[in-house]
Parts: structure tokens; C-alpha cells; sequence
């Protein structure tokens, strides 16, 4: 027998064992339960869809649109706007930081927010709970700002007239954007247009066109300081009116509450003469520099 013949026979041998193996593995299956029955997995639980009820800014819009509350707390802050005006235009100085001269000899001016200030979108925020747009959406807000359809908040316009009367300018800057719209093309601010618009159908007016500043007009970025700067080389601005900190003054979103807190603080005398908050519960500043999650600055002490 030569090598080639022993590895034939050895080759059969192993086919032989292996065949014997799987035999009695056989046997062995044979006495094993029947594999399982594929089932099919159980349904995903039903998650119920967010709705407007569970917005977190649900409770603050409806406050804006139906608590008599706020209503009286904005013809407050007018009216006690009203009853500074007198001495805001007779004493010197300016509400304005970066009027460093006061503005002496310069004719009176004061500068409006437009948005939560001297117009109301709470229905804006109202359409974007009910359609479940969570994050803020810009063609969302340019459709509502192209509707010149805000209200006025109450006591601002009776306050304007009052201004007006006094030979006051009144000056609106306000950070809604200048943005091209498709149909508006050609037009680089339709936003300008709808703003007057709609100030001057409420009663806010007659806006002269340079007497409202938007975001991207001229260049002008976030921070209201250069087109402060622009009213303060003829005006002496005499109050100032916003529902944000930095309607007043430069701030920015990397300051904290805490931080805030104290830069107010250095400042108490303009609260207390020159500058007049209207309540916003419903976005702002406030909440932005909160860390999230924003349930993690609760105080319960
Ligand atoms: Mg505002």
C-alpha cells in the first residue's frame, strides 16, 4: 500500500466517524424540545404626540393674550411713564449710555422696542403652539410680520400721543431682520415697510421712515448701541422703553442672570427715572441664558 492508498483510506475513515458523530447528534435533537416559534415583536408602545398642551410656552402666551393682569401691568408701566416725562425733559442728561455729554442743547427723543414693547405678536406664538413648531421659525415670523396684523400694547399709544404732544421724536429700533421675500423681490427690507405699516395703523404714529431702525438696515447688527448712536448725534433721548435688557443698554447672551442682576444694579438710577420695562413672560434674554435644562434653575428655597 502505497502512501496515496493509506491517505484514501484515511480520508474514508474520518467521513465515516464524522458521519457517525452527526448521527448521534441526531439522536440527541431528537429528544430536545421543538425549537421555538418565531413571534413577532410585541407593538411599540403608543406615544401620544406633544400637543399644545404640553408647550412649555403655553402658560406665558395665554397670559399675554387673556390675563387682564397683564394688560394692567403694561398701562402701568405707561402711565408711570407719563408721570416721569416732565421731569425726564427738564432735567439734563440722557437714558441713553453712550450719550456721555448728555445731549445738552439737542431737541427731546425717545426710543421704542417694537416687539412686546409697543406691539403685541402674541399670535404669532399662538399659531406656532397650535402647529407644534417648537423652535422659532423665521419664515413663520416673516408671514406674520407681512400680515401687519400686531396690536398695540396697552397704554402705548395714548403714551406716543403724549410724547407727540411734547414735541417729543419718537424713535422705534427694533431687531425685526431685513430679509429679501420672494414676493417682494428687488425690495432688500420689506420688513420696514410692513413695521411703519403696521406702527401707523395702530396709532403709533405718523413713523417717519428714519424713525424706525431694523436689524440688517444700514449694516446695523443686534446690539441697538450704533443706532443709538445714530439718534444721539441730533437728540437728546430722554426715555427709553423696552421688554429686553438690551432695549436699554448692551448686553450680551454669555451674561448670566447673576451677571445681569448686577449690571442692572449699576444702573438703579435710570430704572428709576428713564427707563421703563414692559412685561414679557413669553421669550427673551431671561430665559436664553438659562442653562438647559432650564427645570435646573428652580429655585425652591
Ligand atoms: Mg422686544
Amino acid at each position: 500500500m502505497n502512501m496515496r492508498s493509506i491517505r484514501v483510506l484515511l480520508l474514508a475513515a474520518s467521513a465515516v466517524a464524522l458521519s457517525s458523530c452527526s448521527i448521534n447528534i441526531g439522536a440527541r435533537d431528537d429528544k430536545a424540545p421543538p425549537p421555538p416559534v418565531a413571534v413577532a415583536p410585541p407593538p411599540a408602545p403608543v406615544v401620544a404626540k406633544p400637543g399644545p398642551e404640553d408647550d412649555p410656552r403655553l402658560l406665558a402666551t395665554l397670559y399675554m393674550q387673556q390675563a387682564e393682569e397683564l394688560r394692567r401691568l403694561s398701562k402701568q408701566a405707561y402711565a408711570l411713564a407719563a408721570v416721569r416725562l416732565p421731569a425726564a425733559l427738564k432735567k439734563p442728561g440722557s437714558s441713553a449710555l453712550e450719550q456721555t455729554d448728555g445731549g445738552k442743547g439737542k431737541p427731546p427723543a425717545a426710543i421704542f422696542d417694537v416687539d412686546e414693547t409697543v406691539l403685541d405678536n402674541s399670535p404669532h406664538q399662538a399659531r406656532a403652539i397650535l402647529s407644534g413648531t417648537r423652535n422659532f421659525d423665521l419664515g413663520q415670523w416673516d408671514e406674520w410680520v407681512g400680515e401687519r396684523a400686531a396690536t398695540p400694547m396697552a397704554g402705548a399709544v395714548d403714551f406716543v400721543k403724549e410724547l407727540r404732544r411734547n414735541k417729543v421724536r419718537v424713535v422705534y429700533i427694533t431687531n425685526r431682520e431685513c430679509r429679501p421675500r420672494a414676493t417682494n423681490p428687488g425690495d432688500p427690507c420689506p420688513q420696514h415697510a410692513d413695521t411703519l405699516a403696521n406702527l401707523n395703523a395702530v396709532g403709533l404714529g405718523p413713523v417717519a421712515p428714519e424713525d424706525l431702525m431694523l436689524k440688517g438696515q444700514n449694516g446695523w447688527p443686534s446690539d441697538k448701541a450704533p443706532r443709538r448712536q445714530e439718534v444721539i448725534k441730533t437728540h437728546r433721548i430722554i426715555m427709553s422703553f423696552g421688554d429686553q435688557f438690551s432695549d436699554m443698554m448692551s448686553v450680551t447672551r454669555k451674561d448670566d442672570s447673576a451677571t445681569r442682576a448686577r449690571i442692572a444694579a449699576a444702573h438703579e438710577d435710570l430704572w428709576n427715572t428713564r427707563w421703563i420695562v414692559i412685561p414679557n413672560p413669553t421669550y427673551g434674554q431671561w430665559v436664553d441664558v438659562l442653562p438647559e435644562p432650564i427645570s435646573g434653575s428652580l429655585r425652591t428655597k
